[in-house]
């Protein structure tokens, strides 16, 4: 019987392999381990590739959405207490950072076809108290929509993206006639290069993108204890900068994030048109949303039932994610509203292999999906 891993990192970057020896020798042998040229490096790297005007690298993509959001209450942008609209279905590392600032997190139930919240979505959940939206572009699905957009300007409403599952993603705004990448559609966005992310370091990573020169500014102080320059101290701030070392294996990895996605977008097409089963459904398509495909899930109410039958046949499965945030320990009871769409999604949903595999591999396990009782 054939073995289809979820991911295998070692498989992921196996074909790095030599660059990324190349890397790791410079930086020993640089004698520079933090904020040096590699870091630099990436982040022009990065600016270019998003679009935006500056990159700033962090530890991780927590600490890329906590500078974010504690730089915007640094410039009295935002205060403690203000409401942030937030996906209720999102992973918990979107959320902790903003209760952890004070901020007050509002959870917006999906929708169920799409599994996502929309920026239209977002907006008709605008209400006085709310300064600010995370939209996050989860599975790698981007939520953006030109109406929810405009409209969010017009209110002034803070557009944060969390655009850890969709780098490579791409909107077209048939408004403007521009396509858009994921993480320069809003004021500021927050990646992660957690290893299994589209593109991962070997250890932990994140950035900021944002084209607003002062929040970068500020971001880029906070990151490094908040100091204008060494041991002059402006304002409270954390220590979330990137290793030389994982900026330099970002590096290599960076500019192979189309074909990462067109690899995702292959074995994707193939799932769509080779499962073929009532029970499941399948992930949603709009033809103005390019999907980066961080994850492929498909939905059913037999979803235990199935994980069941796929282990047994060969192909490892994962869900992504088993409990919504407002059902976790930390938080449960602190959120105002109920969540019914997040709550049977987590209950239906299972993600199959996508990071490792290509259009056969996808077939193959369509097959055995369909064979399904
Ligand atoms: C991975 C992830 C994060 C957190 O990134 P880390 O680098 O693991 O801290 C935040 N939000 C979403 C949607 C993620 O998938």
């Amino acid at each position: 019987m054939k073995y289809f891993p979820f991911q295998q990192l070692s498989t992921t970057n196996e074909r790095f392999a030599k660059e990324l020896h190349e890397a790791a020798c410079r930086v020993i042998d640089s004698g520079r381990y933090l904020l040096g040229e590699e870091t630099h490096a990436f982040e022009t790297e990065l600016s270019q590739f998003i679009g935006s005007a500056h990159a700033v690298a962090t530890a991780n993509g927590l600490e890329a959405i906590r500078l974010i959001f504690a730089a915007y209450i640094e410039m009295g942008r935002l205060h403690p207490g203000d409401g942030v609209l937030v996906p209720a279905n999102t992973f918990i590392a979107s959320l902790l950072p903003l209760s952890q600032l004070g901020l007050r997190p509002l959870l917006v139930d999906p929708d169920a076809r799409t599994m996502s919240v929309s920026l239209s979505k977002f907006a008709s959940e605008i209400t006085p108290d709310v300064k600010a939206v995370l939209a996050v572009h989860l599975y790698g699905l981007p939520s953006f929509t030109p109406e929810g957009l405009n409209y969010l300007r017009s209110k002034n409403i803070i557009l944060v993206e969390d655009n850890a599952q969709a780098i490579g993603a791409e909107v077209f705004d048939p408004t403007t006639g521009k396509t858009i990448r994921t993480g320069n559609m809003g004021d500021a966005a927050a990646f992660s290069f957690y290893p299994a992310k589209n593109i991962g370091a070997l250890g932990d990573g994140g950035a900021v993108t944002t084209s607003d020169s002062d929040l970068a500014k500020t971001i880029r102080q906070l990151s490094n204890y908040g100091g204008s320059r060494k041991y002059h101290y402006d304002m409270k701030g954390f220590n979330s900068r990137m290793d030389e070392i994982q900026a330099a294996f970002l590096r290599v990895k960076l500019p192979h994030t189309m074909e990462e996605r067109e690899r995702r977008e292959a074995a994707a097409a193939a799932y769509d048109s080779s499962i073929e089963h009532r029970d499941i459904i399948l992930p949603s398509r709009h033809p103005n949303l390019r999907q980066a495909w961080h994850q492929y899930v498909v939905r059913t109410p037999e979803r235990d039932r199935l994980a069941r039958f796929l282990t047994a046949q060969g192909v490892e499965t994962m869900i992504h994610y088993p409990i919504p945030p407002h059902l976790q320990k930390c938080y449960v009871g602190q959120f105002p509203g109920s969540f019914p769409i997040a709550e049977k999604l987590a209950t239906e949903i299972l993600s199959l292999p996508i990071a490792n595999i290509n259009s056969q591999d996808a077939i193959e396990i369509a097959q055995i999906i369909n064979s399904f009782k």
